[in-house]
């Protein structure tokens, strides 16, 4: 059985203050049923790990390819790890497009954080004329050939899919249409890496989730949680929508 995953990316938002949202959040899921994953500003990773109580886990939200070295600005996997970090969100499609980041970016940066111990949250996720081009299966196919790295693992594999046109905008995929590719990506998973794995990776859907469309969206087939952005930031929201997972 897949453990469900709510996961929150803060994006560039948070300053000292907002800590105390996390506290909030930990006081109302001291024993969840499922993974929570807040993945906050890197200024805010270490103070973050020590407020957010046991049951919650702290992330990235990017890291480079190197272990160290001359990269002004830049964040290595083992210092996210040694800041608290467990986990890193790579690939999200801010980072692709702000920073021109493609797919092979992508899978090098998940080598040096599966090296440094991090679990890697791949985000993948078609843009409007894709999909209306009906070219957003083929767009998915390359994004997880090109980004999943070989030596993933069952555990260390959380897979994000997120229509581009859907981040931020109010705007949501049917039911019918998440689900045939959450299905399509499972179906990838397990083609490439076997069974053990394929089924053991966890699949999120993420595109303005909020508490009002959670529980309909978790029902879809191969959704095994969500990657949420402007409703992470508050705790009465985000802990409406891990209530709706658990
Ligand atoms: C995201 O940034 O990954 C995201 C899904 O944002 P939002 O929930 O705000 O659409």
């Amino acid at each position: 059985m897949r453990r469900k995953l709510a996961a929150g990316n803060w994006k560039m938002n948070g300053l000292g203050a907002n800590l105390a949202e996390l506290e909030k959040l930990s006081g109302l899921h001291g024993a969840p049923d499922c993974e929570i994953l807040i993945c906050p500003p890197a200024t805010l990773i270490s103070t973050a790990r020590v407020q957010a109580g046991e049951q919650i886990a702290i992330g990235g939200q990017d890291c480079h390819e190197n272990t160290s070295g001359a990269h002004t600005g830049d964040i290595s996997a083992e210092m996210l790890k040694d800041a608290g970090a467990s986990h890193v969100i790579l690939g999200h499609s801010e980072r692709r497009e702000d920073h021109d980041e493609s797919d092979s970016d992508v899978r090098q940066k998940a080598c040096a954080a599966i090296e440094a111990g991090l679990k890697v949250v791949i985000c993948v996720g078609e843009s409007l004329e894709e999909r209306e081009t009906n070219n957003t299966l083929d767009i998915i196919g390359g994004q997880l050939a090109g980004s999943i790295p070989d030596q993933v693992t069952g555990e260390n594999l959380v897979v994000a899919y997120e229509p581009i046109w859907a981040i931020g905008t109010g705007k949501v995929p049917t039911l019918d249409q998440i689900g045939e590719v959450h299905d399509f990506i499972r179906t990838r998973l397990e083609r490439r890496f076997g069974e053990g794995v394929g089924r053991s990776a966890r699949i999120l859907y993420g595109g303005s989730v909020k508490p009002g469309n959670a529980s309909e969206i978790f029902a879809v087939s191969n959704v095994d949680g969500a990657l949420v952005g402007g409703a992470s930031l508050k705790a009465d929201d985000f802990s409406a929508i891990i209530t709706a997972l658990e």
